[in-house]
């Protein structure tokens, strides 16, 4: 274990030989890594990673080898099933097996699954959580996820099913009158069944919606639409997943919560854009 970048003081877990912990690292910013995934990726012997977890993080882990599981430029991925039963194999062979995973493991990454294998063939786990993109990375771009004047419950979906296409099993319009911020994950592909299906069961095409590309990374892009354009523009843009769609009027918050781009200089547009005044001074 390297000791040039100390965690603060313990205990923190061992892990043992032939055990595989199952770790989000978050949606991209190093720095939004847990202390637990710190302290995971110190200890490990190989490093099996997918697609959307970022070199830096790697680098944290030098003395152990780094498996990539992921699929990228459309590639097809390796199978689920491959990915599951090589971390078995690796637990075997006694090796500390991290097996690590964009955002947080069990939001819309087959962390269940990959787990549910390993407790199958009888190999001990530990899951550590990461911040998942449709949290973090709204953050990032100055939406917060909930907000008292906006909304009670928020809903996260995915815009894929297993086969690839839009999930024909969910039921769109009780989703699109469930709840008043709708968080999309693996929404681009197929944006324009996705918002036609929400306007057709009565969300309003002037809604406000953002699209978040590669969130939380110095990629990070913005887009701010409206339901009814948001299709068009992700077309005539440059903008390529990942991406997180927010659908709500959450969304207003960025014209005075946008903290990045205040970093580089940028004043808030809007100091109250919901008209609400001063939401803590209120009550
Ligand atoms: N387990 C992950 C989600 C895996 S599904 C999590 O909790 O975040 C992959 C999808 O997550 C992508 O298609 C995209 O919709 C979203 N995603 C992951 N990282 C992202 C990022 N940095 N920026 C925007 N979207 C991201």
């Amino acid at each position: 274990m390297s000791d040039s970048f100390p965690l603060p003081p313990g205990p923190w877990p061992v892990f043992e030989p032939g055990w595989v912990w199952l770790c989000g690292a978050g949606p991209g910013d190093p720095g939004l890594m847990t202390l637990h995934g710190l302290n995971a990726l110190r200890q490990s012997d190989v490093v099996i990673y997918d697609a959307l977890v970022q070199e830096e993080i790697l680098a944290w882990a030098p003395q152990a080898e780094h498996i990539y599981a992921g699929k990228r430029g459309g590639k097809p991925s390796a199978a689920q099933r491959d990915i599951s039963l090589r971390l078995v194999e690796l637990s075997r062979a006694g090796k500390r097996v991290l097996r690590l995973k964009g955002g947080d493991p069990f939001v819309f990454g087959r962390g269940g699954e990959e787990a549910q294998t390993l407790v199958q063939h009888g190999v001990p786990l530990r899951i550590i959580p990461g911040i998942s993109a449709g949290i973090g990375g709204l953050a990032y771009a100055g939406i917060p996820v909930t907000h008292r004047d906006v909304n009670q419950s928020v809903t996260f979906v995915t815009g894929h099913d297993q086969s690839g296409e839009t999930p024909g099993s969910l039921d769109w319009a009780s989703i699109a009158r469930g709840s008043q911020v709708l968080v999309i994950y693996m929404g681009m592909k197929h944006v324009r069944q996705i918002t036609a299906a929400l306007m057709a069961a009565g969300r309003p095409a002037d809604e406000p919606c953002a699209v978040v590309c590669s969130a939380t990374t110095p990629a990070q892009e913005v887009l701010e639409t409206t339901l009814g354009r948001m299709a068009e523009e992700i077309e005539d843009s440059r903008l390529e997943p990942p991406a997180i769609l927010c659908v709500g009027r959450s969304v207003l918050m960025r014209k005075v919560l946008d903290w990045q781009g205040m970093l580089e200089g940028i004043a808030p547009r809007d100091l109250d854009p919901l008209g609400r005044g001063r939401p803590a001074e209120a009550s």
